[in-house]
This record gives C-alpha cells, structure tokens and sequence, in this order.
C-alpha cells in the first residue's frame, strides 16, 4: 500500500514560554526511520500540560509543535519498524507519547531517560502528520472514532492506570477530585472495575455533568457546600453506614504546644483518592475524606503536594504518583473503554479553529474534552 505524503504541513507550534496562542507554521512532513511510524494525524487531544509549556519554560525545549494525545492512520514506516512488522501502513492507531527511547533499557517502555515526549519536547500531533515510535502504537477497534481514541492515549491511561495501581475490590470507595475531563473518563473507567465513585467538585457545572454520564459516580460532592465531616457522612450513607464520630477528638500536647488531630476522631470512609486537581485546599479536601490507611494517588500537576504528618503518619497514608502507562497499558485502555463504552464528552476544532480551542482551557464551564480533527 503506498501513500502519497506531501512534503510540507501545517502545524500549531509553541514559539517559547510565556505565550498565549499557537503559531500556526507551514513545516517539512517527517520522513520516519529506526523504530518510528509517521501518522497521519486524524484527532489529536488538548491536555492541560499543554498549556503548560505555554506558560513557562516547563522542558525548555522550543518551538515544538503541540498534543501528546494523538491518533491517526500510518503512513509510513522507518526500516526497523518495517521488519519488527508490529504495524503496517493502513492501520488506524492512537499513540503514547514517548519518544526517541534507547530500545535497550529495563524502562524503556515509560521512563527511559533518553525519552522525549511528543508534543512537550518532540514535535506532536496539533499537525496534519506526526512521528511516533511504532512500539508506542496501538491500533484501535473500527467501532471507536479518532475523536474517542485520542484522549485515551494521556488522559485515559493515566487514569486507568492510577486507579489499577490501587488494586481495590469491587464496591470499595474511590473518591475522585476533581471531575473534568479527565476526571470523567476516570468515573467511568472505576465504574468499570466494579467500584463506587465519589466524585468531588467545588464548581456545580462539572458536577452536573458527571452526573449525566451514563457511568455516573455513585455519590456526587459540591466542595464548596459540604463541609469534608458532610462528605463523610455522605459516603458512609452511601456505603449503608451509620456516622458515629468518638465523643472526643484526640489532643496530644508537644512541649509548650497543644495539638489536636482534627481528622482523626471521624471515619474517613474513601478507601482511596485519586487527585487530579492542583489548588491546594483541593488536595486538603481530599485528604479529609481519604480513609485511615488509604492511598492517595496523584496524577495533578502541583508544584508541591501539601499532606500534614497529621495526616500522612498518623493516618497512615499512603500517598503515589502516577504518571501514564507503557504500551501494554495502552492496549489495555482502549480494549477496556471499547468493552464498557467509556467516552469522552469531546468538543472538535480544526486547525483553523486553535484559538478557540485554546479558549475552552479558560472556560470554567466548559469541562469536555477539546480536540483538533483533520
Ligand atoms: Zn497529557
Ligand atoms: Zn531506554
């Protein structure tokens, strides 16, 4: 099958640091070799990392073009992809973002240090062809549109990973904080899994959204309205439990210094949290509704990840990063959201239409998934 490849395309590029749109450049199309495949890109994702490298120097690596959330059609192959045959021409695709890896390394499919990422230090997918690495690519079931494959390869695996590292059984508590995007994808994958789904927001527009979702989370929490002693209560209602806190919180008294431990003397009824949001009384909130010897598993981007030793040893938390998956975790996201229909609420822009797309970052209402079509 051969394909006829332009020489040039289009490409929505971040010039440096500190901008607020994308330059929209005419660049050479990239010929693949080694292990690469060249997409022909059909959806690509707008993730919040993004708008990262907009804003400060985060990789110091510029121009480069954006989104690491790609999927696409293969147009061509370099020599050593060829012969490993994992992917021919033709074949419909989504993509991690992992770039340039030694192919020799024990952690070469996710953290090998040579690695560049697609879209943050290798040119990504906010271009009409993009080069990925063809042992990065999972071809994707004809049921499941470009729009939908594309924010699986960021925004899904990170979820579905995070909230696989935690191991739990069906119908143990998840609370998931907050509920964009992200978030929603993350709702529908725990749903999935068996579990039940606290979904934690401060804002009432991504709540009522969640709430529509057709894997919907079994208990919805407006932050701003309920206190975390509420969100508590609410959870242990949910479970069939009844609120019974101590009669008394536990004091203790260090040298000059009275302290009281102002979580410890109520039930913390979330077995675990996944933490997508970066504001600092985000992560407190959900600190407080995490049970005593839960896990707490951080996927947002904070500068620092504020958690009290109140918390942290006499609660006994265990607290994870977790960062997206390797291939085999890809393959595992888009066999799991095809088999359960999990969907992303996905709002389409062309090229032409970035500085829109760009918009829906700022917009407070708005918590879709934003991604450029082809
Ligand atoms: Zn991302
Ligand atoms: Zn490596």
């Amino acid at each position: 099958m051969s394909v006829t490849i332009p020489k040039t395309m289009l490409a929505a590029r971040v010039t440096g640091p500190g901008i607020t749109r994308w330059d929209i450049q005419t660049v050479p199309v990239p010929r693949p070799t080694g292990d690469q495949a060249l997409i022909k890109v059909a959806a690509a994702g707008l993730c919040h990392t993004d708008t990262m490298i907009m804003e400060f120097s985060m990789f110091g690596v510029y121009p480069v073009t954006g989104s690491h959330e790609p999927a696409g059609t293969v147009v061509a192959l370099g020599v050593d992809a060829q012969e490993k045959g994992k992917l021919r021409v033709g074949q419909t695709i989504a993509g991690l973002q992992h770039f340039g890896m030694c192919h020799t390394c024990k952690d070469c499919l996710e953290y090998c240090t040579h690695s560049r990422y697609t879209g943050l230090t290798a040119d990504g997918a906010f271009a009409e062809y993009v080069l990925l690495e063809a042992d990065c690519c999972v071809p994707i079931p004809d049921s499941m549109p470009f729009e939908q494959a594309a924010p699986l390869t960021c925004a899904g695996i990170t979820m579905w990973t995070g909230l696989r590292s935690l191991d739990l059984q069906p119908r143990k508590v998840v609370g998931i904080s907050e509920l964009g995007a992200l978030d929603h994808l993350g709702v529908q994958f725990a749903k999935a899994m068996g579990l039940k789904v606290v979904g934690i927001d401060a804002r009432p527009h991504p709540i009522e959204l969640a709430r529509d979702l057709r894997l919907a989370p079994d208990l919805l929490i407006n932050a701003s309205e309920t206190s975390p002693a509420e969100a508590r209560k609410a959870i242990l209602a949910m479970r069939g439990l009844e609120y019974r806190p101590f009669a008394e919180p536990f004091n203790g008294v260090d040298g000059e210094r009275s302290f009281t431990f102002p979580s410890q003397h109520v039930a913390h009824p979330a077995t675990a949290m996944i933490l997508t949001a970066d504001p600092v009384a985000a992560q407190r909130y959900a600190v407080e509704v995490t049970r005593r010897h839960g896990t707490f598993v951080v996927v947002a981007q904070p500068e620092t990840v504020s958690i009290s030793f109140r918390d942290f040893v006499f609660r006994d938390l265990t607290v994870i990063g977790s960062l997206q998956g390797d291939v085999h975790d890809l393959e595992e996201t888009i066999a799991v959201a095809a088999e359960h229909g999990i969907v992303s609420d996905v709002s389409s822009y062309t090229l032409a239409e970035h500085e829109a797309l760009l918009a829906t970052v700022h917009d407070e209402k708005r918590k879709d998934k934003a991604v450029m079509v082809f």
